[in-house]
């Protein structure tokens, strides 16, 4: 059986790995090259307490505050504002505080056994010594910072994640390069993180050849289909055989789906990150602010900074001013850190409005599987969705309950 796995990002590679172990004959296909497109700088972060929903009334009553400030958190381009409407209805109907406690529970459930799926696939691909042993420190400057933030520690203690909180002197002894302006932190253990994201899906396609698949680069722009799928339609005009095709093809997936006749409501949720060769300090824990809406990870090359959301398609061009925003705003926390030898990035989030991701078969062709929407969580979620589309495609009984997954609940 050939399954055509389209998009070499982590989830991609992560999935037509779990597929060629199971006896498939995968072809993964790749218009670039594996790992360059969102996988490449993320914020290496396994963020397993960060499943919420970004519709809670708390995120998006701040959107209009934010929209007025440049510096804001979330940033929408004006002349891409009439192309987001639909997308952003969608956002405020998925709000509803029912719909909320069901999104919570989907997100949760994968988050519930992120360490189960992806410690196995980092022993496999030798990377085991890449996750860090720290979790992350969410900082707040005090009582009042924190008790706004107060929501998204009653939802993890509601699905049982664990956290400390934890005071100044504490907060010191473990990250002494903090400033004193940040009087209490939350440690979160289990959000771990990698030193390097993009040597992960390197790793997975070597992985994938070594154990017989393919890759070719080529960028897919058709399909052929009688009862099931047969071939996929290169743009240079080749044709590939394959029984089976799974669309993981990050922030893209969108014009695909719609000439399959399944069109999803996806969006770029653009991201920046800044990399600190040489920051003049060395961390242990990541971090993040929520007031202020960054993060910072260590990771392999240095330190990287990240954050925001900016809403302006797939084809604009990077505004870097973002990316500046964070490192000046990590500078409150981090009063030495240096910036001088460093290189900026922007990545396409693939966000859908209500926040889950679709792990499904297609509701209209055989053989046809979707893997997208993992927005900023694909890092966190690649192994358990490999794990679980694995288990869909091959005909083995899912772990988790797929149906809240579905390509069709649009
Ligand atoms: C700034 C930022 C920080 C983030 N931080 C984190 C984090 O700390 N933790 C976390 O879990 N997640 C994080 N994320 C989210 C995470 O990076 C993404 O969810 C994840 O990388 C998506 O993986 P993917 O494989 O779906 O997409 P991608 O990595 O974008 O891969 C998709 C691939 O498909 C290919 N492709 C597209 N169309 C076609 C076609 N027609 N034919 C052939 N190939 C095609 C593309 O070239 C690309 O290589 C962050 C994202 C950003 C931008």
């Amino acid at each position: 059986m050939t399954t055509a796995v389209i998009g070499a990002g982590i989830i991609g590679t992560a999935l037509a790995y779990q597929l060629q172990k199971r006896g498939r004959n995968v072809v993964l296909i790749e218009r670039d090259a594996p790992g360059k497109g969102a996988s490449y700088g993320n914020m290496a972060s396994i963020a397993v307490t960060e499943f919420m929903p970004a519709s809670r009334p708390s995120i998006w009553k701040q959107i209009p505050g934010w929209m007025l400030d440049p510096e804001g958190p979330v940033r929408v381009r004006p002349a891409y504002m009439p192309k987001l409407t639909p997308w952003f209805l969608r956002f405020i109907a998925a709000s509803r505080p029912s719909k909320l406690r069901e999104l919570e529970a989907q997100g949760a459930v994968l988050c519930q056994r992120v360490y189960d799926d992806l410690m196995p696939l980092l022993k496999e691909t030798g990377l085991e010594g890449e996750l860090s042993e720290e979790g992350c420190l969410s900082l707040y400057t005090d009582e009042v910072e924190f008790k706004a933030d107060r929501e998204h520690i009653e939802i993890l203690e509601r699905f049982g994640f664990p956290y400390e909180v934890i005071g100044r002197q504490a907060i010191k002894a473990l990250e002494p390069e903090l400033s004193d302006k940040i009087g209490m932190a939350v440690l979160f253990p289990q959000n771990r993180s990698m030193r390097n994201p993009y040597q992960l899906v390197v790793r997975l396609a070597e992985r994938v050849t070594a154990l017989g698949g393919k890759i070719e680069q080529g960028e897919v722009v058709g399909f052929e289909r009688s009862e099931g799928m047969q071939a996929i339609r290169l743009k240079d005009g080749r044709r590939i055989a394959a029984d089976e095709v799974v669309i993981a093809a990050g922030v893209h997936p969108a014009k695909l789906a719609k000439i399959l006749g399944e069109p999803v409501p996806l969006e770029s949720e653009r991201g920046y990150h800044t990399q600190i060769m040489k920051p003049g300090i060395s961390m242990k824990h990541s971090i993040i602010w929520p007031a202020r809406a960054f993060m910072v990870t260590p990771t392999a090359g240095g330190i990287r900074v990240g954050g925001t959301v900016e809403m302006a398609g797939i084809d604009a061009a990077p505004d870097y001013r973002r990316s500046k925003i964070t490192v000046k705003r990590a500078r409150e926390a981090l009063q030495n850190l240096q910036c001088e030898n460093f290189t900026e990035w922007m990545g396409h989030r693939p966000a859908f409005p209500d926040t889950v991701p679709v792990m499904s078969s297609s509701a209209k062709t055989k053989g046809l599987y979707y893997a997208m929407g993992h927005g900023h969580l694909g890092l966190t979620y690649a192994a358990t969705n490999a794990r679980l589309m694995a288990d869909l495609i091959t005909g083995a009984k899912p772990p988790v309950d797929l149906k809240p997954y579905r390509v069709d609940r649009f």
